[in-house]
């Protein structure tokens, strides 16, 4: 597959290798550039990465482009807790359709294990809540344990 020149007057998309069709995940900070890729592809994806690229806001950051495909709410969800600075880009033949911040949602339900041992959601088969308490830095409570965690500490599920 050859890539046609971009058309469009958004520059952000030149940045890296233009898709027909997809999601473009931008402005994701620097070192959590393959997190994402590894975070949002399934074996299948058509994954182009883009790192260390310039960036006003962020210095250098990363951009993420899936080829033919749009992310469910719950991969938007993972997106959010590891990289909440992130837009996400809709394209549709080349063009920018819809362009939004990553949505943050006010309980991550069942995205990432409670960082607490002794949380009764490691051990009984409960779905963890994490509630987010603020958001720059991004931190989130247990719901169960209540103790209070930057996302850093989380693993996901
Ligand atoms: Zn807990």
């Amino acid at each position: 597959m050859t890539d046609q020149p971009v058309t469009t007057s958004n520059t952000r998309v030149r940045q890296v290798e233009a898709i027909v069709n997809g999601t473009v995940i931008d402005h994701i900070p620097g070192a959590m550039t393959l997190k994402v890729a590894n975070l949002i592809a399934t074996a299948n994806d058509q994954v182009s990465i883009g790192m260390n690229l310039r960036s006003e806001r962020l210095g250098r950051k990363g951009v993420v482009k899936i080829s033919g495909r749009e992310l469910d709410e719950r991969t938007l969800s993972r997106l959010a807790l590891i990289a909440p600075s992130a837009t996400v880009s809709i394209i549709r033949d080349y063009q920018v359709v819809q362009k939004f911040p990553v949505p943050m949602p006010t309980m991550f339900e069942d995205i990432a294990r409670c960082a607490n041992p002794n949380c009764v959601t490691n051990h009984e088969k409960w779905s963890s809540r994490l509630a987010v308490v603020s958001l720059e830095p991004l931190r989130v409570r247990c719901v169960y344990c209540e103790r209070g965690f930057e996302t850093a500490e989380l693993v996901l599920v």
